[in-house]
């Protein structure tokens, strides 16, 4: 029996890669900002609609970057959601500042924005709101109650990359979005990672923090790191990019499969569209009620992997719940994150994936109902 992971690499195929990589054989120029990356980064400010994109070797020091770059005042409170991979919580550690935690809608998985508010205090200097699955955050109002309080939003849309909202590509949304390239993403460049941004003031910024603060061969102006896109990631990313909206179209047809066959089922909540939304179809989330349903989560997830099917419980545990912050943070401050950590399933999902594989996966999943 074959196995199914619970996400499979967009690749082009080899012949494309290897005439795209050919330049570099010529050039011998690797890494540095060199033509891949210039190009690359061109066609995503094209795609994206957005003034700037700084590229990065993964998307995790993207968002550590732009972090620094906005000059917050170190020690200051972020508002984040900790119903979101790691990176987003360490990154805002890592960088100095004290995350508060938000918790989430039930509906989106997204902050919850109407709780946003009564958490701001006088060391408040940003919200960093995590769109989550290829469902967008209320933008409307989280721009609203920066406005009014004088707070920077860096999105992390890691899971986003090519949503729009009422024709806006998510890019736009906040100060700042950080996108992941890494390799099980709906894009990727193998790993890699960007910034969006408006304000021009930050390109030199981003450019210290991801190149050693080297502005020429002899001035060095600025205490950087590195964290620079390498040719060969941004290769892949101009082949990938040409294949996108295939590779949308063809998880949106995975995704309608799976609602047709889990739809309306007793004990399994699934995302509604969200209006004005197009989705990226990144996850396909399902959310156990054992009582309803008649098996929790875990008995999903062993039944499947009994099979060879891998799902993932993802988000869990939240970030909160992490070794690392014991005693720092309590889970129990964000219930519905909590909850939602405990009883969510993110099932297998890929362009190539099968329908007979998604009709196989619901089977079983169907075969636990109301024992
Ligand atoms: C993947 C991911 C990241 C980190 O991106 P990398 O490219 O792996 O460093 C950050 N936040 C979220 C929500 C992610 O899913």
């Amino acid at each position: 029996m074959d196995q199914i992971q619970v996400t499979r690499s967009s690749m082009p195929s080899i012949e494309e890669y290897n005439n795209e990589i050919r330049d570099l054989w010529d050039s011998h120029w690797l890494t540095n900002m060199g033509s891949k990356h210039m190009q690359f980064q061109g066609e995503l400010e094209n795609l994206l609609g957005v003034e700037h994109v700084a590229l990065y070797c993964n998307g995790h020091l993207a968002l550590e970057n732009i972090l620094e770059a906005v000059q917050l005042p170190k020690g200051g409170e972020i508002i984040t959601s900790p119903f979101t991979f790691a990176s987003t919580t360490h990154a805002i550690v890592r960088c100095g500042f004290t995350p508060v935690f938000c918790d989430i809608d039930p509906d989106t998985y997204t902050i919850d924005a109407d709780k946003i508010e009564a958490l701001i205090t006088d060391k408040t200097v940003a919200i960093v709101p995590v769109h989550v699955y290829g469902n967008i955050c209320n933008v409307e109002k989280i721009a609203d109650i920066a406005k009014k309080h004088n707070l920077k939003v860096i999105y992390d849309a890691a899971h986003a990359f090519a949503v729009t909202y009422k024709g806006t590509n998510v890019a736009n949304f906040g100060d700042a979005s950080m996108f992941s390239f890494h390799a099980t993403k709906v894009f990727n460049t193998i790993e890699g990672g960007a910034v969006c941004y408006h304000d021009d003031s930050l390109e030199q910024r981003l450019k210290d923090l991801k190149n050693f603060g080297i502005h020429n061969a002899e001035e060095v102006a600025f205490v950087g790191g590195n964290a620079k896109m390498n040719e060969f990631c941004a290769a892949m990313g101009i082949c990938n990019l040409r294949h996108l909206d295939e590779e949308i179209k063809k998880r949106g047809a995975v995704v309608a499969r799976y609602r047709e066959l889990l739809g309306g089922v007793r004990g399994l909540k699934l995302c509604d569209a969200q209006e004005g939304v197009v989705t990226n179809y990144a996850y396909f989330p399902v959310v156990f009620d054992k009582d309803e349903f008649g098996a929790d989560r875990d008995e999903v997830f062993h039944k499947l992997a009994e099979n060879g099917i891998c799902a993932r419980k993802y988000f869990y545990p939240i970030t909160t719940a992490f070794d690392c912050y014991k005693g720092r943070f309590d889970p129990a401050d964000t219930p519905v994150a909590l909850d939602i950590s405990l009883r969510v399933l993110t099932l297998p999902l890929y362009a190539d994936l099968a329908l007979e594989d998604v009709d196989r996966i619901c089977e079983i999943i169907l075969s636990l109902t109301g024992r």
